[in-house]
């Protein structure tokens, strides 16, 4: 029998989410809770067994429902152990699936925030139908997933897709990854702002001082700045996009899809950032794919976590 619904659990930002969610992705019954993540692993793990046990109860769902879960990473879906995340201080190789199955006595999936909004664009999003897709989460760093006939594509042992630190250069700027020149290193969060902070020493940097009222020179003072007509701030964002346009370029070549996704904070820079993408992608997709792919905003917004956690549970339960 078809599931009815499931349960979506979001591990990333500074509080647990939990959702109950039907099979055209309405969010029903909904709650969250503070991470508290310097408490440590099992007093986490005990807090969103809680949270379930209230969602469900709250909701009158049975307890047959199944549990999706969508977590920073690296993580390994097949065995369901968080290996760390920037999020969860102090979290080292935590058996999260066969904790949660125990203390909910629900069947539990876990895959990566990236991953997981790939599946919610396709399932809820704006990728609803398709079955080939690439999915960019442009945030402070960059995540992803690339799904294939349906299937996600996540390697050996979950942790490939890492779509973000796709090659750009070989002699470009360092990543937080520890290689040189990946797409992070040029299109996300912290690389525009490195390079609006490298601007902002400069004469040329004056208005970005000025829009700052913080002090904080992130990508939306960067993309403010543009909008206004600042040059170099153009030029950031233009850099940005050249690079991303390059590498959703290569991402047409290696899994010919039927559409791209762009989501995440950075997105919401819009077309400074994306129309200089455009312009790049058809220079470097070969000749017969680059026609009608669409590159499309996510239209999931703040709860695509929830989203992709739910579509999980579909996909692997249903
Ligand atoms: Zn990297």
């Amino acid at each position: 029998m078809a599931l009815p619904h499931v349960l979506g659990v979001d591990l990333g930002g500074t509080n647990i989410r939990v959702a109950v969610l039907d099979a055209n992705g309405s969010i029903g019954h909904a709650s969250r809770t503070k991470t508290l993540s310097e408490q440590g692993p099992d007093a986490v793990i005990d807090r969103i067994a809680d949270l379930i046990a209230a969602v469900a109860a709250e909701a009158g769902i049975g307890a047959d429902i199944p549990v999706g879960i969508a977590s920073p990473g690296p993580l390994n879906p097949r065995t369901g152990v968080v290996h760390y995340t920037p999020n969860l201080p102090g979290w080292r190789d935590v058996p999260v699936v066969s904790k949660l199955e125990q203390l909910t006595g629900r069947k539990v999936a876990l895959a990566n925030d990236g991953n997981c909004a790939a599946l919610g664009e396709l399932r809820f999003g704006s990728a609803r139908g398709c079955k080939n897709l690439v999915y960019l989460a442009l945030g402070t760093g960059i995540g992803g997933g690339v799904v294939t006939e349906g299937v996600l594509i996540d390697g050996k042992n979950g942790l490939g897709a890492e779509i973000g630190h796709t090659l750009v250069s070989i002699d470009g700027p360092r990543c937080t990854c520890g290689s040189i020149g990946c797409l992070e290193a040029y299109a996300s969060g912290w690389a525009i702002q490195a390079e609006a902070m490298k601007v902002a020493t400069t004469a040329d940097g004056d208005r970005l001082r000025e829009l700052a009222t913080d002090g904080h020179i992130h990508a939306g003072v960067v993309a403010t700045a543009a909008a206004e007509g600042h040059q170099a701030s153009i030029a950031i964002l233009e850099r940005a996009g050249r690079a991303l346009g390059a590498s959703i370029g290569s991402f047409i070549n290696m899994f010919d899809p039927e559409m791209i996704v762009i989501g995440g904070g950075v997105a919401t820079l819009g077309e400074a950032l994306m129309g200089p993408a455009r312009k790049m992608i058809p220079q470097y997709s070969f000749v017969d794919m680059r026609r009608d792919v669409p590159v499309v905003y996510s239209s999931l917004g703040g709860d695509t976590g929830l989203y992709g956690a739910g579509a999980l549970a579909f996909m692997t339960f249903d």
